[in-house]
């Protein structure tokens, strides 16, 4: 799970790192106001949505103006005008997709002055199954060209889970990335502080870029992205009230409520499947046969018709789905009751797509029998190969 920048520097805040001071907006004719309680001189506009790249985004609406989604104002009156600008208007980023997000809510910040931007993550290396610290004295919008044309310059240090976080970590990033005198200080400080925050808050990911050296010399966190283990959120009720379902995919939203492993993709071939592992090579063999998949879903071991009927409302409810395979290796699941729940689900919600259907495992006769009784136009397939060929040469012809 994501959540706002404003709401990742209010809780890194609390854990003890700086943060400029700011402002949340959502009307336009509170900004004035909000604006007014920074300091100045210089105020920062930004658009709060769960995606990167805001600042070299841009806005579909004409009358937000030409510039993106991080906008400097020099005055109180500034500032509410560029609130107002980008207030309802949906901004594109490179990681919105085309589609972009509308902005509903804007940060407006004390301005900073700043000498250096550096770079700063945390994640989980699955590699050395560490916590790692990323960083990069070259910081700011262009991370992505960094790690294209100069990976040398983006470097990593893993924290033994036996002895955790300690001063030395600290230093290393603080040398790797040229601080000096006190700066050294503050960061090992800082990276502490990063590090006790990832780990209490089951975070999977902690991006701080840029983490800034500002003129008078200090760290500042400047831009803050956090994520979530959504396995771990019943642990931290705090952090599972900052969820924003309207950053969310609705088809993923509706399919979390069901308790769905569902992922929307931008493929054409919805895809309803038992077990993770099935699921993948569900898709990787739609994509042999020269397709897409809509999705990722896996029902699940024990699911019960009504779940299987919600999945498959949720997979004919994208309008990108063109075909349907479902292929289900009944183990755990019974075949009859994935059949009774497409069955269903078609008769809820009619049929305009090609549908394939491939069964195997325990009931299978029963389940095969259901959809065959069932007077539905369905497209029986033997395996998951045959399955997936019958489906690509329904879609594509
Ligand atoms: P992103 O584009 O979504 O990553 O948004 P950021 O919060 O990282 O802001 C983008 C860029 O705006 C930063 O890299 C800075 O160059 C600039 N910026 C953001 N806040 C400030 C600020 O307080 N002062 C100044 N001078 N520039 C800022
Ligand atoms: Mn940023």
């Amino acid at each position: 799970m994501n959540i706002h920048e404003y709401q990742a520097k209010a809780l890194l805040r609390d854990f003890g790192a700086p943060v400029s001071d700011g402002r949340v907006v959502t009307r336009a004719e509170d900004a004035k106001t909000a604006a007014g309680e920074l300091d100045g001189p210089l105020w920062v506009v930004k658009a709060q949505i769960h995606a990167g790249g805001r600042g070299k985004g841009s806005f579909k609406e004409a009358d937000a103006g030409e510039k993106g989604g991080v906008r400097l104002a020099k005055s109180v009156e500034e500032a509410a005008e560029e609130t107002k600008k980008m207030l309802g208007r949906t901004l594109v980023t490179h990681q919105s997709g085309p589609a972009g997000k509308q902005v509903n809510r804007v940060y407006i910040e004390d301005g900073s002055p700043i000498a250096r931007e550096l770079y700063l993550a945390l994640l989980v290396d699955r590699q050395s199954s560490r916590i790692s610290f990323v960083c990069s004295t070259e910081g700011g919008m262009d991370i992505e060209e960094v790690a294209a044309s100069t990976p040398e310059k983006i470097l990593s240090f893993d924290v033994d889970p036996a002895t955790g976080y300690h001063p030395y970590h600290g230093r290393r990033i603080a040398f790797a990335l040229g601080l000096e005198g006190q700066q050294v200080k503050q960061c090992v400080r800082l990276m502490g502080i990063f590090y006790k925050a990832f780990v209490e808050k089951d975070m999977e990911q902690l991006e701080i870029n840029p983490l800034i050296v500002t003129e008078g010399g200090d760290l500042k966190v400047l831009d803050a992205k956090l994520g979530f283990d959504s396995n771990a959120l019943y642990r931290h009720p705090d952090v599972a009230q900052l969820r924003d379902e309207t950053e969310e995919d609705p088809k993923e939203l509706e399919a979390s409520k069901y308790d769905l492993n569902y992922i929307a993709l931008d493929g054409e071939i919805g895809c309803m499947v038992n077990g993770a592992g099935l699921a993948m090579a569900t898709m990787d063999i739609i994509k042999l046969y020269g397709a897409e998949p809509a999705n990722f879903l896996d029902v699940g071991g024990g699911a019960t018709k009504e779940k299987v009927t919600e999945a498959f409302k949720i997979i004919t409810s994208d309008e990108n789905v063109k075909g349907i395979l479902v292929n289900i290796f009944g183990g755990i699941m019974r075949c009859d009751v994935i059949a009774e729940g497409v069955v269903a689900a078609v008769k809820e919600v009619g049929l305009k797509v090609p549908l394939v259907v491939r069964l195997e495992g325990t009931n299978v006769e029963k389940g095969k029998e259901i959809i065959n009784t069932s007077g539905l136009d369905v497209i029986a397939a033997d395996d998951l190969k045959d399955g997936a060929e019958k489906i690509v040469k329904a879609v594509k012809g």
